[in-house]
């Protein structure tokens, strides 16, 4: 790995697994420190372990603005500064037929960790940043905030807001060198899926996991499905100087799913003339 982050201090919320892991130890091997918060606490202590002294941990709910200031703070005082905020922890809410099967109870839940954790980790952060010469903030969408489509519709109206929010954010925070972006990631495996259907058996769950993982994988051109490496890769590129130019952006990381469907069958590199293989 490089030094792209060295001598940066970074915050990841929602950092003990899934995405936000990944970025945590890919912002670390790029020289950054990086403080994790979470609602996991064995979780995150293990991310934060296997990083050693460029990263601690701590327990936070970024449903609650306090609990937010809390953790900027401690990057802080114990790293002595704050240059990335990434807005990651989010959940899924839980999973219904269909909306007329939805009684919406999760609602006040999935926005207030999807959108107003985004909003308090954005406000907390550039306060620090907006005093020290600029920084950069990167919010987690979803290919489902960007895209409409049926099922998880709370899910959907966060994500979107957390869209708005940004470039809204971008905007205001411009002023002060403070870069705001999100990126919207699609379909990667992590436990994110699983975690909608508790409301299920653990079988019935698993199953309807493995189809609409099938049924998305149908939906994106690029052959292989992507992993939490492949947006932590995008996380470093907003976190780092090589974006300096872009703020109020977003960036589907989603092997072309929102660029629109897949070819029935690939086709030959040019070479052939792009024709269809197997075509005659
Ligand atoms: P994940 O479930 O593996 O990780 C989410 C993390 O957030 C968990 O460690 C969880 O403990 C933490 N978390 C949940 N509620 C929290 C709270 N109130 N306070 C603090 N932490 C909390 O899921 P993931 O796939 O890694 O998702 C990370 C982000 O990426 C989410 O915002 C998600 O919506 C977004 N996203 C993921 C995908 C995907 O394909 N995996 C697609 C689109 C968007």
């Amino acid at each position: 790995m490089g030094n792209e982050l060295a001598g940066k201090v970074a915050v990841v919320t929602g950092g003990a697994s899934g995405l936000g892991s990944a970025m945590v130890e890919r912002f670390v091997a790029e020289g950054a420190r990086v403080v994790v918060g979470d609602l996991d606490a064995d979780g995150g202590a293990r991310v934060a372990g296997r990083c050693r002294e460029s990263a601690l941990f701590e327990v936070t709910d970024v449903g609650d603005p306090e609990q937010v200031a809390r953790l900027v703070d401690l990057a802080v005082a114990r790293f002595g500064g704050l240059h990335i905020m990434c807005n990651n922890a989010g959940i899924s809410g839980t999973m219904h037929k269909s909306l007329l099967h939805d009684d919406l109870a999760d609602f006040q839940q999935v926005m207030s960790v999807n959108v107003l954790g985004v909003m308090a980790g954005t406000r907390f952060a550039a306060r620090h940043m907006s005093e020290q010469g600029g920084g950069s903030i990167i919010n987690l969408s979803s290919v489902g905030g960007v895209q409409a489509g049926g099922g998880v519709m709370t899910y959907r109206a966060s994500k979107a807001a957390v869209i708005h929010f940004t470039k809204s954010a971008a905007i205001e925070l411009a002023q002060y060198d403070i870069r705001v972006n999100c990126i919207a990631p699609g379909n990667i495996p992590t436990d994110l899926l699983a975690k909608a259907s508790t409301t299920m058996s653990p079988e019935k769950a698993e199953r309807m996991t493995r189809a609409m993982r099938d049924m998305m994988n149908q939906d994106r051109p690029l052959p292989r499905e992507g992993t939490p490496e492949d947006v932590a890769e995008a996380a470093v590129y907003f976190a780092g100087d090589r974006s300096r130019y872009l703020t109020g952006t977003v960036l589907t990381v989603d092997g072309g799913t929102t660029a629109g469907k897949p070819l029935r069958r690939r086709t030959e590199p040019a070479s052939n003339g792009g024709a269809p293989v197997g075509s005659s």
